[in-house]
């Protein structure tokens, strides 16, 4: 796929150069300093908006449908208020033409609710192969001939997304769209292909299982389609398509949570196709994908200009065994680099949301070019880039979560490191480069499904417009023709509490912290193209060269760089406020994730939340105190099992060691610590140990351990008090936790005591300030790039 535009053969490829280069090679920044903003420029008429390339069209004006478009379609069909996705499974299993996984049983159904028509659950313990692809399953862009000339639906690749599909008639088609994986909702991306169409023929698709009560989709937004025998006769890349378009309230009501009768929202479009033996895919957006990311980084770590100043790290491994990477990008001179700012971007929690990763695109291709700006850029700062949190989300065609069924957009306050570890280990990160470095700028990027334009989401506590907060939004807004201030929103908004956006402002006190939303759609009824996206990114850039100071002159020539951030809080505060109603995406889905009591039928005990150990103890707990009926009701997990045609698995063995062994009434039991046992990295079993309650200390309880265990080098160790190397790594607080799993009466039973130890040595003496200084520096080498 290429998303440059020097190749794009539409009918606007002169202009988009034109934009491009203006973007591009603005002034080099030594004559912007001393910086004056021109606000008086009317920047957005410099880059005027391109109509859509044109294609030749045989389909029905837009204007013919407009009445259809709002809601006005009467389902003639079934009036029953009740219907769900299965009841009209049941009623056209006949028609299935296409189901994405090929072993579900569509038409299994139990007699509770915990069945959710389009969804898989992915069981961790058993992992499916065909859950997971690794990239190696992409979409193709090159055509094989097809010998059916029966329309044919294919979802099996990379970011794809498309359940099932129903023959409603010879021209019509029923598609559900899959649930995110794990969940019993989130639908809305959709990314399919179509092949045996004839030039010439219209489909109607007939999407029944979104979600949300209002859609973009009702004010002008097509589907993005690629067609392959388009672009390999006309050059045509992604671009939007369809007509008679329209979203409305679905006849089929919600499995669950069932009481509520809540109604699937239905996406009808058509679509008339342009060549015989086609294959013409269809997406929500133009789609971006974990593979795509992987090639565009490699292209540019090729480059040997480039691959100066980027560095490409590991971050972590996800759920679905994909690498989560970190990029850092600065100039490799040495000067002054103490005194450059941080800047952190991130893209695609929300895997559905590509825009994100065009707009990191746009970044990552600017900051890395030989743009003066972006030099200026690169020796005032230093920039780490979240290029994809979600990659499993990514990859299997989810729209909100990844493979454990949670938004990573709501986990940001305390992420669990296996449930969430991209989260987990990216704000780690981020706040040791806060040690490390002030940092001024953290943009987290997003597509909204909702409105126009791009806009920031901000954080601000008052509601007075003369906020700090608001100084960066607004520079944005100046020097972004896609960018419409007054959509911004700045507060602190309850449900997105938990936001990397609102507790990276509350923990590290950053003021520019930013959600910047993509629209789906475009602005002014224009559809955004990918250029658009990628020229988002360049602004921000460009917006950002105008604000950071240059430190070479910070501290001898100060007086000289006027303070852009007072000219535009003056000129916020005479800004009429702006209306901080928003009713967009970003919210809150949680209805759709599942339970607790679910989610540990599926995952490994270490991966468990703790609330999740805590409802396994009490079910437990519960099971302990009723006798076994003889003939067990089937499980969650039988049912589960039984959808994926799996045979059930018993897995008591892997659930958390219970008390199963009863030890004597003063007796604990004690596990030696984890990190320790690697550390010694032998091979000898480690045998349970009973400690008199009547004597323990934690000194006691340590050298107790210590003997037991047999270790001489650990006793040494303990004796002389000189803890080797090893033991700083693994405990720089230098505390050892033990934990103490209290059996003893009926009572207690279950209840679990930590102890806090200070490793030996550390406990008595007083550490040097020369070993503090070692430790900060093993805590802190990561940050050093
Ligand atoms: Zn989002």
């Amino acid at each position: 796929m290429n998303f440059n535009n020097n190749n794009n053969n539409d009918s606007s490829s002169e202009d988009d150069i034109n934009v491009y280069e203006t973007l591009t090679k603005l002034l080099p920044a030594n004559e912007l300093l001393p910086r004056k903003l021109t606000i008086d420029i009317d920047v957005k008429s410099l880059y005027p908006l391109k109509p859509l390339p044109q294609f030749y069209k045989t389909y029905v004006p837009f204007l013919e449908e407009s009445t259809h478009r709002h809601c006005a379609i009467t389902e003639t069909a079934i009036n029953d208020e009740n219907r769900t996705l299965l009841d009209y499974y049941d009623e056209n299993k006949q028609n299935l033409v296409y189901k994405r996984f090929d072993q579900l049983d569509l038409g299994k159904r139990t007699t509770n609710d915990r069945t959710y028509f389009a969804t898989l659950i992915a069981n961790f313990k058993k992992a499916h192969p065909r859950v997971f692809f690794r990239g190696e399953a992409l979409f193709d862009q090159k055509l094989t001939s097809y010998t059916s000339d029966q329309i044919q639906f294919d979802s099996n690749f990379e970011s794809g997304n498309l359940f099932c599909a129903f023959k409603k008639s010879e021209n019509v088609f029923d598609l559900i769209i899959q649930n995110d994986i794990n969940t019993r909702g989130n639908t809305q991306w959709f990314f399919f292909s179509v092949t045996g169409a004839k030039a010439g023929q219209t489909i109607q698709f007939n999407l029944l299982n979104h979600l949300k009560n209002g859609s973009l989709f009702n004010e002008g937004l097509q589907p993005a389609v690629y067609s392959i025998k388009d672009n390999q006769i006309n050059g045509t890349e992604w671009c939007r398509d369809g007509f008679n378009i329209s979203y409305f309230k679905s006849p089929f009501i919600k499995e669950y949570p069932l009481t509520l009768k809540k109604k699937y929202y239905q996406l009808r479009f058509h679509y008339t196709f342009k060549h015989n033996d086609d294959k013409v895919y269809f997406a929500h957006s133009y789609p971006y994908t974990y593979t795509n990311l992987l090639e565009f980084l490699n292209t540019q770590l090729d480059d040997q200009e480039r691959n100066q100043h980027l560095s490409r790290k590991v971050l972590c491994t996800t759920l679905g065994g994909n690498t989560c990477e970190v990029l850092t990008i600065t100039s490799n001179s040495l000067q002054r680099r103490a005194y450059r700012k941080g800047v952190v971007f991130l893209a695609r929690q929300h895997p559905g949301e590509p825009q994100g990763s065009f707009v990191m695109q746009g970044i990552i291709d600017f900051l890395t070019s030989n743009n003066p700006q972006a030099e200026y850029l690169r020796q005032n700062c230093i920039f780490k880039l979240f290029p994809m949190m979600n990659p499993d989300g990514v990859v299997n065609g989810n729209y909100r979560c990844g493979l454990e069924g949670s938004d990573l957009n709501r986990r940001w306050k305390k992420p669990n490191k296996y449930l969430h570890p991209s989260v987990y280990y990216a704000k780690k990160y981020v706040k040791g480069f806060s040690k490390e470095r002030q940092i001024i700028l953290v943009i987290d990027l997003h597509g909204h499904s909702r409105k126009q334009s791009s806009f920031v989401y901000g954080c601000a506590y008052s509601s007075q417009v003369k906020t700090i907060e608001r100084v960066f939004a607004l520079l944005m807004a100046k020097l972004n023709p896609f960018m419409d201030y007054p959509s911004c929103t700045f507060r602190i908004e309850n449900a997105k509490d938990k936001t990397a956006r609102i507790q990276l402002w509350r923990e590290l006190k950053i003021n520019w912290v930013y959600t910047y939303e993509c629209s789906f759609y475009g602005q002014q009824q224009k559809h955004y193209q990918i250029k658009d996206y990628l020229n988002c990114g360049i602004s921000i850039c460009n917006a950002l060269s105008q604000i950071v100071k240059d430190t070479s002159k910070e501290f001898t020539n100060q007086a000289n760089v006027p303070d852009i951030q007072q000219q535009i809080l003056e000129e916020l505060g005479k800004m009429p406020q702006t209306d901080d109603q928003d009713n967009g995406s970003d919210s809150s889905q949680s209805e759709a994730e599942l339970s607790d009591d679910e989610l540990v039928q599926l995952f490994q005990p270490k991966t468990y939340s703790t609330k999740q150990k805590n409802f396994l103890k009490q079910q437990e707990f519960n099971n302990k105190k009723k006798p076994q009926p003889v003939n067990p009701k089937p499980t969650i997990n039988t049912q589960k099992t039984s959808i994926l045609q799996e045979s059930p698995s018993k897995n008591s063995d892997q659930k958390p060691p219970m008390s199963s062994q009863k030890p004597k009434n003063t007796q604990y039991r004690i596990q030696a610590p984890q990190r320790l046992k690697q550390i010694e990295q032998t091979k000898i079993p480690d045998p349970p140990l009973m400690v008199d309650k009547s004597v323990q200390t934690d000194d006691w309880m340590y050298r107790q351990w210590l003997i037991q265990m047999g270790k001489m080098k650990k006793q040494q160790e303990y004796q002389s008090c000189t803890p080797t190397r090893n033991i700083y790594k693994s405990s720089s607080q230098s505390v050892t936790r033990f934990i103490v799993k209290n059996n003893s009466t009926k009572n207690d039973r279950g209840r679990i005591d930590s102890i806090s130890l200070v490793t030996p040595g550390l406990q008595n003496k007083l550490i040097s300030s020369s070993q503090q200084r070692q430790m900060m520096r093993y805590s802190g080498s990561n940050f050093m790039s």
